[in-house]
């Protein structure tokens, strides 16, 4: 299989975490989540985490500047692999734009970007319900959760109009079970590569 490269869209709890795992196992990707990085800074309390931390914290996105680096820098340091599957990136017109020329200067790029569709109420409960057995206090605070989606359809769904122009976009119904969403993917996919 040739060099094959995911971006995973969709609002905050629309599952992309969940389906990028069983992506990563079936095409033997390489997951790249900024959500997880952004946290997994924040527990080892490191420079890039504890500036970050407000912004999760908040529900807000987290500047671009520190954002598309440790993007790069995780992607630079993870070359050995069949593509990448990226989960919560972009999340901004700037990212997707640098997203591209980083990708092009080392001579790969964006094959498709799939859509997990889910509507917001359906959204604010399952993230609630994970809120319960998380840590995360963005995911407990009814607020919080209605920010997140702010930002998402001021900052990011316009990368849907970004993506369509290539002939990038695909949507996947978000709804149903874990593995009916998990095997749509999976035909999405293999229709595409
Ligand atoms: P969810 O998609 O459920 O909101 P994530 O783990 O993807 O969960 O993101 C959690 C938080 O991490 C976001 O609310 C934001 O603060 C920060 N974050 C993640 N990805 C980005 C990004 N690409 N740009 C800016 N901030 C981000």
């Amino acid at each position: 299989m040739p060099m094959f490269n995911i971006v995973i869209f969709g609002k905050p709890g629309s599952g992309k975490g969940t389906q990028a795992d069983f992506l990563k196992n079936k095409y033997d990707l390489y997951h790249i989540s900024t959500g997880d990085l952004f946290r997994k800074n924040i527990s080892n309390k490191t420079k890039l985490g504890l500036e970050a931390m407000f912004y999760l914290d908040k529900g807000d996105l987290v500047p671009d500047s520190v954002t598309i680096k440790m993007l790069e820098n995780e992607v630079l340091s993870n070359k050995d692999v069949n593509g990448y599957i990226f989960d919560g990136f972009p999340r901004t017109l700037n990212q997707a734009e640098s997203l591209d020329s980083f990708l092009v200067s080392i001579n790969l790029k964006i094959n498709a970007t799939i859509a997990l569709d889910v509507n917001e109420n359906e959204l604010i409960s399952r993230l609630l319900d994970r809120g319960k057995i998380n840590n995360r206090s963005d995911d407990q605070d009814i607020e919080k959760i209605k920010n997140r989606f702010n930002e998402y359809n001021t900052k990011t769904s316009i990368l849907i109009d970004f993506y369509q122009k290539q002939d990038k976009f695909f949507s996947v119904d978000g709804k149903g079970t874990v593995n009916d969403i998990t095997s749509r993917l999976f035909d999405l996919v293999d229709s595409l590569i």
